[in-house]
């Protein structure tokens, strides 16, 4: 089972997607937004809208700190040449 995790695209909830969700109406737990997931596409059927859910996945905040240490380290070394 293939679970994605996304972010409501009207309040930023997190939402997960499981694939037994394909065509059918989901509602955000927090601001009761209805959706339907087709395929990689979220459509909204309050306002008609559809995204991609690529640009709606959910990124943990840990990767972000990862890549700042990285560009430190690289710095280090920059400046020590
Ligand atoms: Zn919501």
């Amino acid at each position: 089972m293939v679970i994605k995790v996304i972010k409501c695209p009207s309040c930023g909830e997190v939402l997960e997607l499981s694939d037994m969700y394909e065509g059918m109406e989901i509602q955000c737990s927090l601001c009761g937004l209805s959706m339907i997931v087709k395929g990689d596409e979220l459509l909204v059927l309050d306002t008609n809208e559809v995204y991609s859910i690529e640009s709606l996945a959910f990124e943990e905040e840990e990767e972000e700190e990862f890549e700042e240490e990285f560009e430190e380290e690289y710095y280090d070394y920059d400046y020590e040449e």
